[in-house]
């Protein structure tokens, strides 16, 4: 056995550890009942300091070298050399953070969201609190420990989007609002009411459930190695490959929550299932920082290709066109007064809303800098979580015009900080700037690709997403993937264009 394999065999194991605590996770946030959460947190804790206490080794150290020894010589550019260098970085990162941190952090983690999904449903940011101010303290103790030269940010984004720092995002937003602000206003001026409100009648759950399956399977997911189940909060998860888990969650009246919701995680999901086999067990598809194994290039690159499928292709209208047969054969009455373009635009109103998930793709992208600019704010101590319903009814008042009636509406509405995930909103702002960058390189390099969406037919599209980056699974970092397939770095040229042409169009104000 070469140095390499012996490295290999011992990140195997760790990667399978990770992917069992995935298990757990998918099982917490899918069928676990609630009172299960502060045992299943203890659960986590205890997997999650095993697992790290192997990677973090003398045994990890001793192989790490041999293998650079050996590889020294090989192409750098071979998965072989990727692996080693991931694996490498992981390791100095990963042994700067004390076990006993990590393991305060998933125990908290476990009971904080349990607290959080009721203080939600009960309207009750007191009860709450506390959780987040400990979480918020953990979290600055992550920072120090993982080490960062301007921004606490830095270090907490590093977990899942490497490269990108505070001072870019600042850079990005400021783009992004210059852009998306006149645009919205001129979309609120002229917008008409809704002739038919299609989200008056009731929608049968079987019936949208079978919905869900047929167009996510009709994109490419593959259900014989994946699933799709229900959750209050959607998520896909993988345990590798063969394995992929998608949720939606389901309204009675708001047909487009589940629809969209399951387009979306049927994204995160083709990324997944479509990673090179013998990318399975490796170092290419373990996320040795982040929170939930995910084998894609980053966060963000992830959250890329659930935007793309979700918005880009699922609301575009030739995908409506398309496809609203399906959807009048499910609900024939509901459906009668609307056609294909008339459902396109229904899936498509821009209002300023309270509510981030339900939030249209003009005005998402503001939730994600509040949400943003909020946590670097709370990691710089300039403001108090005390003071938090304050600042969000500011903030949400200042980009959207609205006050949210309560802080169920408000403050309260994800589940992120509940379990620690701070760091990690402005990756999906960074995931619809690459959708747009890759899907309109994809349109350069494939002519014939606008006919074949409208014909319905995605596998061109997925094969080439396919051989241009899923494949490589955590092998290249975003960057590397973005300057590889569209040759620009990340800049918000395209999505600004894209949503210009959609929405001009859409509300005649061009
Ligand atoms: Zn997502």
């Amino acid at each position: 056995m070469t140095a390499y394999d012996k490295l290999a065999a011992h990140i195997a194991e760790y990667h399978d550890l990770l992917c069992i605590l995935n298990t757990l996770k998918w099982d917490m946030r899918t069928m676990m009942p609630a009172s299960g959460a502060s045992s299943r947190g203890r659960q986590l804790a205890t997997l999650t300091r095993h697992a790290k206490s192997i990677f973090v080794s003398d045994d990890t150290a001793r192989l790490l070298d041999a293998a650079e020894n050996e590889v020294a010589s090989a192409d750098s550019d071979s998965y072989r050399a990727r692996a080693l260098r991931q694996s490498r970085d992981a390791y100095e990162i990963q042994r700067r953070i004390p076990s006993d941190l990590v393991a305060r952090m998933a125990a908290l983690g476990a009971e904080s969201e349990a607290v959080w999904a009721k203080a939600k449903d009960e309207n009750d940011f007191v009860s709450f609190k506390p959780y987040l101010s400990q979480m918020l303290a953990l979290n600055i103790e992550l920072a120090d420990a993982i080490g960062y030269e301007d921004h606490p940010f830095d270090a907490l984004i590093l977990q899942f989007e490497p490269g990108m720092t505070a001072a870019r995002l600042h850079r990005i937003f400021a783009e992004l609002k210059a852009g998306i602000l006149p645009l919205l206003e001129r979309i609120v001026a002229v917008e008409a009411p809704l002739v038919v409100d299609l989200w008056e009648a009731e929608y049968d759950l079987a019936a949208q459930k079978q919905l869900c399956r047929e167009l996510t399977a009709l994109i490419g997911f593959d259900y014989d190695r994946g699933r799709l189940d229900s959750a209050p909060h959607p998520f896909e998860i993988s345990f590798t490959r063969d394995d992929v888990r998608i949720t939606t969650r389901y309204d009675a009246n708001y047909l487009p929550m589940s629809l969209f919701a399951a387009l979306h995680e049927a994204g995160h999901g083709l990324y997944e299932q479509n990673i090179a086999p013998k990318l399975t067990r490796t170092a290419l598809t373990a996320d040795f920082l982040g929170q939930y194994a995910v084998g894609g290039a980053s966060y963000g690159a992830h959250e890329f290709s659930s935007r793309l499928w979700e918005n880009q292709i699922g609301r575009s209208r030739e995908f409506w066109r398309r496809h609203f047969g399906r959807l009048q054969a499910a609900f024939p009455q509901q459906m009668a007064a609307a056609d294909a373009e008339y459902f396109y635009q229904a899936v498509n109103r821009v209002r300023p809303s309270l509510i981030r998930v339900e939030a249209d793709e003009v005005t998402y992208n503001l939730h994600i800098m509040l949400r943003t600019e909020i946590e670097m704010a709370l990691l710089e101590g300039a403001i108090a979580v005390d003071d938090l319903p304050d600042v969000w009814n500011a903030k949400i008042q200042e980009y959207l015009g609205l006050t949210p009636p309560d802080d169920r509406r408000g403050v309260l509405q994800d589940v992120h900080w509940s379990f620690g995930g701070f760091g990690n909103f402005p990756t999906y702002t960074i995931g619809n700037i690459m959708a747009a960058q890759v899907l309109a390189a994809a349109h350069k390099q494939m002519p014939d690709l606008a006919a074949q969406l409208a014909d319905g037919d995605y596998q061109k599209l997925l094969t080439w997403l396919t051989e241009n980056i899923y494949r490589h699974g955590r092998a290249y970092r975003a960057d590397e993937l973005l300057a590889r397939v569209t040759g620009e770095s990340l800049n918000t040229a395209a999505l600004l264009a894209y949503l210009e042409n959609k929405y001009s169009d859409l509300y005649g104000v061009n």
